[in-house]
């Protein structure tokens, strides 16, 4: 089911080299961009009218008004079950700890007597935060995405969530409920790249927000690569990933398990098992069907862990473990070998690290207190998941008196001229007496 690579045997390629033999999704985000475009644009210039068509064409679901009534907010936690509510209100306990962390004080630096910049971390004014809700209600999203926006001050949150034929097109009523917990009162039923153009370009009631975050398919993922600029995004949090580094120690029916559990999320999910022992590799081989059979959503696993952004890799030691999964940069990486702790602090790129035996990528998901919105499709290289820093503008607040600028004037005056640009200077100048 799964694709063996095999890299032992020889000197591994160079990074670039090395991440085009390793599982990757095949679909690209520019392909997914020529569906997205006309729809964020027909949002931009329609607005409503707009959304309300587009939600019936793809979602199945006639809306008058896309924003959700608050008594149905209310509804939902109402009738939530309350063992779903105690989990809830359990991963917000442990992401607020973990978060509360992040929050970050403004620092003066003292440059010279009379000169000082001071660095204010200031909040997003407003923000529009994703749920998926297409194949799964993610509920833990909306934990994921308010707490850190909470904590980083934020003062308009609004959350859009695709809407379910099944809860006459309201978002799916855990969504709802996780809401209510978190004091959001401002939802919108609608999906999709349409629910980026909302927030975007502002549609119906909804005004338009400075930010938009979370985690989304494929579609979610173009329409805030194709927004941004006008807005701000966190990462390109697209369909899953999870990479596992294993050496013999490792358990295969965890390892299997494991697999299949990020599997279930997508038919586009990644599943990758680095590992430096064939057995383990083949036992792992050997386990993944019949446990994939004993699962409920086999098909799209199957369809997942069938495609070429899954499959088991070989290599020859923890070194080129250690390379093969920083070519990868991975959502999640999971470290199941001896020394765990040691390994996993050498890695250079991955969204979120799983550390030994007893920390599941699914403990992440949802009650580890680390966040589980992360960069996918390499992004790892260059981006971090959410946090409240996702949510904070540095703003370097500069003041100099009479005599530090004096002091520094000359320099001031080197410089632009070397940059040939006088008035700079000059703008200087004007300050001193003649
Ligand atoms: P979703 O809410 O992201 O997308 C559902 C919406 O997609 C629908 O409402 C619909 O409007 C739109 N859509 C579906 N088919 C379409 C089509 N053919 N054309 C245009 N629009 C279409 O829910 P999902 O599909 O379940 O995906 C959730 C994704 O989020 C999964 O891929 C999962 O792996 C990912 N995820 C990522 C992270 C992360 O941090 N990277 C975290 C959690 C989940």
């Amino acid at each position: 089911m799964l694709a063996r690579i095999d890299l032992r045997g020889s000197a591994l390629p160079g990074v670039r080299e090395l991440s085009g033999l390793l599982p990757r999704a095949a679909t690209d985000i520019d392909s997914v961009l020529a569906t997205v475009r006309p729809l964020c644009e027909d949002v931009r210039i329609r607005g409503a009218q707009a959304v309300r068509e587009i939600t019936a064409r793809i979602d199945g679901v006639d809306l008058e008004d896309f924003a959700v009534p608050r008594d149905a907010i209310d509804r939902a936690l109402a009738e939530i079950d309350p063992t779903v509510r105690a989990a809830l209100e359990e991963a917000i306990t442990r992401v607020r700890r973990v978060h509360a962390d992040q929050a970050r004080t403004d620092v003066t630096t003292q440059v010279v007597r009379g000169g000082s910049v001071t660095e204010r971390w200031v909040p997003v004014r407003r923000v529009g935060l994703y749920v998926p809700g297409g194949l799964a209600p993610l509920l833990s999203s909306v934990v994921m995405n308010v707490v850190p926006a909470q904590i980083a001050g934020v003062e308009s949150i609004a959350v859009a969530s695709p809407p379910q034929r099944d809860h006459g097109g309201l978002p799916d009523p855990g969504v709802l409920a996780a809401c209510a917990l978190l004091g959001v009162t401002e939802v919108y039923a609608v999906g999709g790249a349409q629910a980026i153009a909302v927030f975007g370009h502002g549609a119906g009631s909804c005004e338009p927000v400075d930010m938009v975050t979370g985690p989304g398919n494929v579609y979610v993922t173009a329409a805030k690569r194709l927004l941004r600029g006008l807005i701000g995004i966190d990462s390109e949090a697209g369909p899953t990933e999870v990479a596992i580094l294993a050496d013999h120690t490792a358990d295969p029916v965890h390892v299997a398990a494991d697999l299949i559990s990020q599997a279930e999320h997508d038919p586009l999910a990644g599943a990758v098992l680095v590992t430096t022992s064939e057995q383990l590799a083949d036992a792992v081989l050997a386990l993944v069907p019949a446990q994939v059979a004993a699962t409920k959503h086999s098909d799209r696993i199957t369809t997942a862990l069938e495609g070429s952004q899954s499959g088991v890799v070989l290599v020859d030691d923890l070194e080129a473990g250690l390379r093969v999964v920083d070519a990868y940069a991975a959502e999640h990486l999971e470290i199941q070998t001896e020394n765990p702790r040691e390994v996993a602090m050498r890695v250079r790129n991955a969204g979120a690290v799983f550390v030994g035996a007893w920390s599941p990528v699914s403990l992440g998901d949802y009650c580890a207190g680390s966040n589980h919105v992360l960069p996918t499709g390499g992004c790892a290289r260059h981006s971090s998941g959410l946090s409240v820093q996702s949510f904070l503008r540095g703003i370097h607040v500069v003041e100099y008196d009479e005599r530090a600028l004096a002091e520094v004037a000359g320099h001031i005056d080197a410089l632009a001229g070397a940059e040939d640009l006088p008035a700079h200077a000059a703008a200087v100048r004007a300050r001193r007496p003649a």
